[in-house]
C-alpha cells in the first residue's frame, strides 16, 4: 500500500514500513484526510480497510491529539504523545503512541511508536496469573492437608476394630514389639493383661448374636476409658483383650485389673440384663524374654483364671 504514495521507495523499504505492525504509519493530506496507511495502523484501529481511506484523523483520533495534528510546524515534528479515539478504536482503546510528524511535498506522515503500553498489558496480564496460581496453589495446599488429615485417619481405621473402637490384634503386636524392646533397653517394668469375657457364649446363645456384640461395643468403650495414654488396650481376639502397661509391674496391674472388674460389676449394661464378667491373666517382663514367651505367660495366668472359677485375676510373675 505504501509504495502507492511513496512512488520513489525502493520497494524492500516500503514493505518494511508495511510490515511495521507494531508501529502506525499513516500519510494524510491537508484536510487530514487519510491517504494511505501501513498494517500495523490497520491493526491498532480495528476498521476494515475501505472504510479507513478517506476517513479524517478526527475519527481516529481523541480531540486533545487532533491540536496536535492539525498544524503541524517544525516544533512540534518533535515527540509527542497521541492517543487513539477511545470510540473509533474498538481493540486497543487504551494504546498510546509517541508519534513524529513529517511534512513531505503536500501530505503529511505520521509514524506513531508504540510507547510499550502493550508491555503493561501483558504485566497485568502476569501479574492476574500470578494471583490465580498463588490462590489455586492455596486452595490446593488446602486440599492436601485435608487429603493428609483423610488418609491419617484410614490409617488410624486400619488399626482399629470397628465394633469395640479399640486397638486390633496387629497394631497391638506392632506396638508390643517396640514396648518390649524398649523396656529391656532402659530396663522399665512392663506388664501384660490378657481379659477373656466369661462364659460369652451363653450370653450370645441366650440373648442373641446383636446383643452380645453390643457388649463387646460396652466393653470396648469402657477399656478406652480406663486405659492410660501411654498403655494400649486392644482387641486380639473374639471376646478376648490385652492391655498393655508400660513402665508398670504386677501389682500396678492387679491393681488396674481389679479396679476395671469391680467396674463391669457396678455397670448395668442396657443390652443383657445380667451383669457380664472378665477372667485376667497378668504378667510381667523377664530378661530373657521375647514376645511370644511374655504372650504365653500371660495366656496361662488367664487359662489358671478360668480354672480357678472365672471373674478373677491370675499373676505369675
Ligand atoms: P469362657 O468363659 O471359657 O471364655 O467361655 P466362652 O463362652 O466365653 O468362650 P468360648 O471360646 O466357648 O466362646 C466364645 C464365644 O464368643 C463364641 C463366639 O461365637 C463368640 N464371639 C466371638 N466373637 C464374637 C463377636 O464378634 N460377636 C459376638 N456376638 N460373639 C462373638
Ligand atoms: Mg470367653
Ligand atoms: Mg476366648
Amino acid at each position: 500500500m505504501i509504495e502507492k504514495i511513496h512512488q520513489n521507495c525502493p520497494h524492500p523499504f516500503d514493505t518494511y514500513l508495511d510490515r511495521l505492525t507494531n508501529n502506525i504509519i499513516i500519510f494524510y493530506d491537508n484536510q487530514q484526510k487519510i491517504l494511505e496507511f501501513n498494517q500495523g495502523f490497520k491493526k491498532a484501529v480495528n476498521i476494515p480497510e475501505e472504510k479507513l481511506y478517506n476517513q479524517t484523523l478526527e475519527n481516529i483520533f481523541t480531540g486533545n491529539s487532533m491540536e496536535l495534528l492539525s498544524f503541524p510546524t517544525k516544533e512540534n515534528y518533535n515527540k509527542f504523545n497521541l492517543e487513539l479515539d477511545q470510540n473509533i478504536t474498538i481493540k486497543k482503546v487504551e494504546k498510546e503512541y509517541i508519534c513524529h510528524i513529517f511534512k513531505l511535498e503536500n501530505y503529511y506522515c505520521l509514524i506513531g511508536e508504540d510507547t510499550g503500553s502493550e508491555g503493561e498489558e501483558v504485566l497485568n496480564k502476569i501479574s492476574k496469573l500470578n494471583n490465580e496460581l498463588s490462590s489455586i496453589t492455596r486452595e490446593l495446599s488446602k486440599k492436601n492437608m485435608k487429603l493428609e488429615k483423610a488418609n491419617q485417619r484410614i490409617k488410624e481405621l486400619s488399626r482399629k476394630d470397628s465394633l469395640t473402637d479399640l486397638y486390633n490384634r496387629r497394631a497391638f503386636m506392632e506396638y508390643f514389639e517396640k514396648q518390649l524392646a524398649q523396656s529391656q533397653r532402659h530396663q522399665h517394668r512392663l506388664s501384660l493383661i490378657i481379659a477373656d469375657i466369661d462364659d460369652f457364649k451363653k450370653i450370645n446363645d441366650t440373648y442373641g448374636h446383636s446383643a452380645g456384640d453390643d457388649v463387646l461395643e460396652s466393653l470396648g468403650q469402657l477399656l478406652n476409658q480406663e486405659t492410660r495414654k501411654e498403655d494400649m488396650a486392644a482387641r486380639v481376639g473374639g471376646e478376648e483383650f490385652a492391655i498393655l502397661l508400660t513402665k508398670t509391674d504386677t501389682t500396678n496391674a492387679c491393681n488396674y485389673a481389679e479396679r476395671f472388674r469391680q467396674k463391669l460389676k457396678s455397670i448395668k449394661l442396657e443390652s443383657i440384663p445380667e451383669t457380664v464378667t472378665l477372667s485376667f491373666g497378668i504378667t510381667a517382663i523377664r530378661p530373657d524374654d521375647d514376645l511370644d514367651s511374655l504372650y504365653k505367660r500371660s495366656d496361662e495366668a488367664l487359662y489358671k483364671a478360668k480354672e480357678a472359677g472365672k471373674d478373677r485375676i491370675e499373676i505369675i510373675e
